[in-house]
This record gives structure tokens, sequence and C-alpha cells, in this order.
């Protein structure tokens, strides 16, 4: 069986997620740990995306070449950025821009050079059964992450957003930045560092490619002061939760 690649944004969600594999073996390339092993009992491999969208094309790129796998799953966190998209949501992106890429004038703002276009669309039939996955998470939100942190932050009644998400190398943390973008992309429900790179990489290989976000924060002047708290008491749990209902019932 080909193997499954899962990226994960955060050690706490990767930890989470080898917690859940009976038999991973480490390899390392390219100074990065690939956890080789199996989840309900489909063969996965189980990696640290790294910060930022180099870093994450060159392990996107290192989870094809060496480990062959077929598809690729992200999760992570983002700053929520559409109106409505609020801390403990979770967005499946439908496709990745970069918000830092303008090579204009000689190309379109966005659009990555030779291209021809600047968003990269995720694979919909791998969307759609993660899309599964992750609202019968949300609606038991309760027994995954407990119910303190249901009252902590405020997770009464979180959605499953779906869209458009913006990529850079930029932790948006100022009100005026998370308005400029906005502006820039009124479509973008959400922006983090790497998902666009995988994208490009998953485009290029012809590999499908979905991903899901958890929002840690709004992008604005507050993100974020409980950020490592969020994701070790929220984001990861879900993320687990989600994966391993996916790899359920795939
Ligand atoms: N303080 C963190 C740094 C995380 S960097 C640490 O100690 O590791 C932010 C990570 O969360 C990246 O993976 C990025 O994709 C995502 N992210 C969450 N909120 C974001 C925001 N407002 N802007 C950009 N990336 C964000």
């Amino acid at each position: 069986m080909t193997p499954i690649g899962i990226m994960s944004a955060m050690h706490e969600e990767l930890a989470a997620v080898l917690q859940a594999l009976p038999d991973e073996q480490r390899v390392q390339v390219a100074g990065r740990d690939f956890w080789q092993g199996h989840w309900h009992g489909r063969p996965v491999v189980a990696v640290l995306s790294r910060i930022g969208k180099v870093a994450a094309a060159t392990t996107a790129t290192a989870l094809i070449e060496r480990f062959g796998v077929g598809q690729i799953v992200f999760t992570g966190v983002a700053g929520g950025l559409g109106s409505g998209v609020k801390v403990g949501d979770v967005v499946l992106a439908h496709g990745f821009v970069q918000h830092d890429m303008d090579a204009s004038p000689l190309f379109p703002k966005h659009e990555v050079p030779l291209y021809g276009r600047s968003r990269f669309e995720t694979d919909v039939d791998l969307s759609a059964s993660l899309r599964d996955a992750a609202r019968a998470v949300l609606a038991q939100v309760a027994d995954h992450v407990g119910p303190e942190a249901v009252s902590e932050f405020d997770l009464q009644s979180v959605r499953l957003h779906e869209g458009l998400i913006a990529s850079g190398d930029r932790f948006v943390s100022t009100t005026a930045e998370c308005r400029s973008l906005q502006q820039a992309l009124p479509e973008a429900l959400a922006v983090e560092m790497e998902g666009a790179a995988v994208a490009q990489v998953c485009a290029d290989y012809g590999v499908p490619f979905a991903a899901l976000r958890t929002i840690s924060d709004r992008a604005d002047d507050d993100a974020h002061a409980d950020f490592s708290r969020f994701i070790r008491a929220v984001a990861s749990r879900y993320s687990v939760a989600m994966l391993s209902q996916w790899l359920k019932n795939p």
C-alpha cells in the first residue's frame, strides 16, 4: 500500500500523532525526522513540516521523493482573516495563495512566475473525506479537548469553514497587517506560513493534497498570548482526532 504523508506544523501535534502509531521507525533525511509506521493499519509517514514556505517545501519534496507517499495531509494552526472565522474554528482549504508573492510588474501580483496562476487547489476527493472527519470531531468537541478547554477558549459553537487560505513567510500579528491582507485577498479565510508551498510541490508532482487548519488567533494585535497553550489543549487534540477519524473511515 502506498503510504500517506502526514505533515504537522507544530511539535505538539506531531507528538500526538506519534502516540497513535504503534510501530513508528525514525528515518532522517535533510536534517528532518520522518516517522514511518501504521495508523489504523494504514502505512503513514509523519513529519514536522517546519515553519515557513521553503522549509515546508523541502519536507514535502522529501516525503514524495524519498518515501513515495501517494497523498499528503497537512494539519496545523492559522490566524483567522475571514469574518466569523474565530479561534477554535477549523478551515478546510480549497486552495492556497502566497500573499507575499509579488513579481509585478512582470507578472500580476500573487501570480507564481511561470505557473500562470496564483492559486493552487487542494484535492477535491481527499478534502471531502477529511471534511467528514472534521465535522464528526467538531460535533463532539468536548469529548476531544475536555470541558475545561471548551469554556477557557469559548468553543461552544465551533464551525468548519471552507475556502482559500493565504500563506507567507510572516507571522501576522498586527491589526494593521491583518487589515491590509483582508483588503488584498478578501476571499482568504485564514493566514499561515506553509500551505501554499506544500500545495505547489504537490501540484508539481501530481500528488493529492489536503489541509485542515485550526484557528489559533485572529492575526491581530492579540495574536497571541496563549498560543502554546492553545496548541497543546485544543489544536493538537483536534488534529489527532480528525486524522484518526479520517484514517478509520477512508
Ligand atoms: N511561537 C511559535 C511560532 C509559531 S509560528 C513557536 O514557538 O513555535 C506560527 C505557526 O502557526 C506557523 O506554522 C504558521 O503556519 C501558523 N500560524 C498561526 N497563526 C498565524 C498567523 N497569525 N500568521 C502566520 N502564521 C500563523
